[in-house]
């Protein structure tokens, strides 16, 4: 679950990035969706947990089976 949390979140902020950065001036402004979509999507990578504790939840769970395997 942590990893398809923090890779949609992750994979979802790039998108809005590279659309506000396609559109320059105007992807920041609020003539278009897109600075909302960013205010809107950002929070994912905070709300349902960090992307930070996610990755050391995962890391966590890897060394615990590495182990069970050794
Ligand atoms: C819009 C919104 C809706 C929310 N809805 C809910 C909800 O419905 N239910 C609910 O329970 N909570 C909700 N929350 C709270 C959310 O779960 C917390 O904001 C989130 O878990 C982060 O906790 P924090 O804000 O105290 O940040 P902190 O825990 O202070 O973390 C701040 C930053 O420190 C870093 N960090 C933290 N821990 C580690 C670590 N172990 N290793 C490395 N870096 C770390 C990360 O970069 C992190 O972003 C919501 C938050 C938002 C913004």
């Amino acid at each position: 679950m942590s990893i398809a949390k923090t890779f949609v979140a992750e994979a979802l902020t790039r998108v809005v990035d590279r659309a506000t950065q396609m559109c320059g001036a105007m992807g920041v402004s609020e003539d278009l969706p897109i600075s909302r979509i960013m205010r809107e999507v950002r929070p994912f990578r905070i709300y349902d947990g960090p992307s930070e504790v996610h990755r050391w939840s995962i890391a966590r769970r890897a060394v615990r089976n590495a182990g069970k395997r050794a």
